[in-house]
């Protein structure tokens, strides 16, 4: 299995996880026509979309990946707010079990301002993979986990000082510890979580300003010993099942 990232910030969240004969997206965030060349123009392939919230960086493109065909799960909220009317979509809850393809996807409920969902997805090819963002913390633990997406949006420090400077407006703080994940509780939940057969840690939705990606990397890679990446467009990463 590989993992493309198309995108992974407030300007637009996309990414695809992709063996040779099915693939599944995750957010619609990105222009459809940057999926579509990523699959090679392959949307046969795709197996279903996953999206977390309704905010345009993850949602914005849904009603074009729907006009295509793809089948994409999202919540109830999403449905509404976006006025979907697709036969293409799927709404999925909280804590329950979905299969597309041989992709297996349980959504959870993360905190963000809107309802946002997490996602564990699981396939053979690459055993099973958390995906979560657009929160401020995450309530859960997750077992047998093998690969990780996590936001790391801002670190607090660092805020801070662009507050003082007078370059982000002080009321961010507040917004910012209510809806985004700080590199501290980044932390929090990789301590919390048996990281046993993790092979990859992908940081995503690093704030523009807020955050530094060097640090993150560092910081996070000192703290847990495994391969960890910012999620730059481009990056492609294979993601196979076996550890060593
Ligand atoms: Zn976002
Ligand atoms: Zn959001």
């Amino acid at each position: 299995m590989r993992l493309k990232v198309l995108g992974s910030n407030s300007r637009g969240n996309g990414y695809i996880l992709e063996n040779d004969k099915e693939a599944l997206i995750i957010e619609a965030g990105i222009h459809l026509l940057d999926a579509k060349k990523a699959l090679n123009f392959n949307i046969a392939k795709v197996s279903t979309a996953i999206v977390s919230h309704e905010h345009n960086d993850h949602a914005g493109y849904i009603d074009k990946y729907l006009d295509t065909g793809i089948t994409t799960l999202c919540s109830a909220h999403v449905v509404k707010a976006k006025s979907l009317k697709s036969s293409f979509v799927r709404i999925v809850e909280a804590n329950k079990g979905y299969k597309a393809g041989s992709f297996r996807i349980i959504p959870f409920n993360l905190k963000h301002d809107v309802p946002c969902l997490g996602y564990i997805v699981e396939h053979d090819d690459m055993g099973r993979l958390l995906f979560i963002t657009d929160t401020m913390m995450c309530e859960y633990t997750f077992p047998n986990l093998n690969h990780i997406l996590l936001e790391c949006n801002y670190a607090d420090d660092i805020l801070t000082r662009n507050i003082e400077a007078g370059q982000m407006d002080a009321g961010m703080r507040s917004r910012l510890m209510h809806t985004h994940m700080e590199l501290n509780t980044c932390k929090g939940i990789l301590k919390a979580n048996n990281l046993n057969n993790v092979m990859n840690i992908v940081l995503i939705h690093l704030s523009d300003g807020n955050s530094d990606e060097k640090r993150f990397i560092d910081e996070i890679t000192a703290l847990t010993g495994k391969q960890v990446y910012a999620a730059n467009k481009g990056l492609e990463l294979e993601i196979s099942k076996t550890p060593f």
